[in-house]
């Protein structure tokens, strides 16, 4: 059996262009949805994922704002960033970029974005929203998870749904939402007895851990959709090998970029076991930055949506 391939840059598109058409009727109603995303420090990765972030905004028709600011910047300054752009009405959604240097007090930062523009969807109002099922905003990844599994046709209701990994940021949130569509949930971590065996259960199988390729042909009930969150970077021909059962084409990848990338599961087992699965890259990645935006129109719609009513 192959298993069929959830095509995460599809999905992303389709969510793109319905965002488009809402972007639309609320400029007609004079509001344009406005990110700012905060970066401190010279992290590469972090400038890399901001930038996409911006682009993708002014690709959208998005107000965006980039703010950076030096390594040394303290606790305090971010607080009061944050506080003015909790106050400026065309800043609908605030984005602070992790991880904050070492000296800035991550939590106080975050905890200090109003809710209503809390697009990230980390902090604890919007943690609670999602427990107790309120309207609010959810966590980018694990609501592009969703999307994946709803846009392809992958039922939710009733399925036995093993999630490994219970972080704040997947683990935890995705596992909530796949409760919310009336899967069974299993969260599994580091401390799971016979992993394996609890991972077979799943109709729906959710692997956000961090562990290049640890999820191979006996975690995966034969069928299964497996829902790989990890990304990891294999940069040497050893790691390629002791991965890989057919190295040949991953090894012409590192050889020709210096680098390959491997989720947490291993993709020829997931090919041969699964009924359907995302690949690394191009499955759940692509989607993290569509939510984004979805939450940015979304948190214009919750906090200006009598204007947009009465505008309307
Ligand atoms: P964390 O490191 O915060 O959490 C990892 C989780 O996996 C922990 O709960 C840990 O358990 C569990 N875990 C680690 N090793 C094992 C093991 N051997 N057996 C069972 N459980 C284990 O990671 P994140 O949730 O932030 O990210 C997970 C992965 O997803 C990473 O590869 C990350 O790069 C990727 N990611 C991808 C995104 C995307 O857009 N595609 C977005 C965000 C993350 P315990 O709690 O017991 O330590």
């Amino acid at each position: 059996m192959t298993a069929r391939i959830l095509d995460g840059n599809k999905i992303r598109d389709e969510i793109m262009h319905e965002l488009g058409g809402q972007i639309h009727e609320l400029k007609a109603a004079g509001i344009t949805p406005g990110l700012a995303a905060v970066l401190v420090g010279e992290n590469p990765a972090s400038q890399i994922y901001v930038r996409n972030k911006v682009k993708t905004c002014q690709s959208l028709g998005l107000y965006s704002e980039k703010i950076e600011w030096p390594a040394d910047t303290t606790t305090e300054r971010l607080l009061e960033l944050v506080h003015e752009l909790n106050a400026r009405d065309e800043i609908d959604g605030i984005l602070v970029q992790l991880p904050l240097p070492p000296q800035v007090d991550s939590k106080a930062v975050l905890e200090a974005i109003d809710p209503l523009k809390d697009v990230d969807g980390f902090h604890p109002v919007s943690v609670g929203n999602l427990v107790q099922g309120r309207p609010g905003l959810v966590p980018c990844t694990p609501a592009g998870i969703i999307e994946i599994l709803r846009r392809s046709g992958i039922e939710m209701k009733g399925a036995r749904a093993v999630v490994i990994g219970r972080s704040d940021i997947v683990g935890k949130p995705v596992a909530m939402l796949l409760l919310h569509n009336h899967a069974t949930v299993t969260i599994c971590h580091s401390r799971t007895r016979d992993l394996p065996a609890v991972a077979r259960e799943g109709d729906i199988l959710v692997a956000a851990m961090g562990r290049a390729a640890f999820v191979t042909a006996d975690f995966i009930k034969p069928g299964a959709t497996v829902i790989d969150v990890g990304i990891n970077r294999l940069a040497t021909e050893e790691e390629v090998r002791r991965i890989y059962h057919h190295p040949e084409g991953p090894l012409a990848k590192l050889r020709e970029k210096g680098s390959v990338l491997v989720g947490d599961v291993q993709p020829e087992d997931a090919r041969e076991k699964a009924g359907a699965f995302t690949p690394v890259p191009g499955g759940v990645g692509p989607l993290t930055i569509a939510m984004l935006m979805s939450n940015t129109v979304k948190a214009a719609k919750l906090r200006r949506g009598s204007r947009v009513a009465a505008k309307a």
